[in-house]
């Protein structure tokens, strides 16, 4: 399929796990795509990941950006949009899962979880939304945790999810006129080095599912890529589970 061909992406936290699928898709539909990621080691696996992007004509672009800092996430969007135009879809995928008593959780803790979690998104969407083409696409990766956090030691990083939930559904008021769409996707367990499916929690997170194994990043990815493509023009404000039946 090519129904993004012309369009540019922009996907936080690109390098690796469910950001990695959704470049790939998405550019395999036909976007140019712009995506950050953070560590020094992942900068090589980053920049091959862009030359990969860049086959058939296709522009690809990685930068270097913490969503912890954001001043870097608001340059990453406005260096994308320099060199590869206007951001037409916007994936907000970057995240941190910090688990623990409640008791122990710092107030770094939080405030880590929030920056990245809450705070790149909102920044991102400022940044990108001026000059998002009228019908540009807004998705945030949330999970399945926000809804019902089914567990101890989740509780930061549930908000932190639900606030997305919050911020989606006030965007895509905010937005709507110019037929700007506002998702969440909400991933059950999917197979990445956040959450692998041979970890010590899987057992547990499985037993749980309605399907009884891990999703994969190509899953979120394909879900992404209809909110994104044509098909998704209708569906705004909306929480979609893609979480192996986790919610029912
Ligand atoms: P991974 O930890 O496997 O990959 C994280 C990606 O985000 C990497 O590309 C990493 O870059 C990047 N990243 C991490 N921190 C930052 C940061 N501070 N600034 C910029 N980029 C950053 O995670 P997943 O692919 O599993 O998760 C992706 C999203 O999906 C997250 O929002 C997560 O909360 C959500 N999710 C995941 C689930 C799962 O089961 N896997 C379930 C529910 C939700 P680098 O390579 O440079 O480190």
């Amino acid at each position: 399929m090519q129904n993004l061909t012309g369009k540019v992406a922009f996907v936080t936290g690109g390098s690796r796990g469910i950001g990695a699928a959704i470049a790939r898709r998405l550019a395999a539909d036909g976007a140019d795509v712009a995506f950050t990621y953070v560590s020094a080691s992942s900068a090589a696996g980053a920049q091959a990941l862009a030359q990969e992007l860049s086959a058939d004509g296709r522009r690809a672009l990685a930068v270097q950006a913490d969503s912890a800092d954001a001043a870097a996430v608001r340059r990453a969007v406005e260096q994308a949009v320099a060199e590869l135009g206007p951001v037409d879809v916007l994936v907000n995928n970057a995240g941190v899962f910090i688990a623990g008593p409640i008791g122990d959780a710092t107030l770094d803790d939080y405030e880590r979880t929030m920056d990245v979690n809450v705070r790149a998104p909102f920044v991102a969407i400022q940044a990108a939304q001026d000059s998002m083409p009228d019908g540009g696409r807004i998705i945030n990766i949330g999970s399945c945790l926000a809804a019902r956090a089914g567990r101890p030691g989740v509780a930061l990083y549930a908000a932190s999810k639900a606030a997305l939930v919050g911020l989606t559904q006030g965007l895509a008021r905010d937005l709507g006129a110019r037929g700007i769409t506002a998702n969440v996707v909400h991933p059950g367990p999917i197979d990445t080095d956040m959450n692998p499916a041979d970890g010590e929690r899987a057992g547990d997170l499985v037993a749980v599912l309605s399907l009884p194994h891990y999703g994969e990043t190509r899953d979120i990815a394909g879900m992404v890529a209809f909110l994104a493509g044509p098909e998704g023009r209708y569906v705004t404000g909306a929480s979609l589970a893609v979480d192996g039946g986790y919610a029912a």
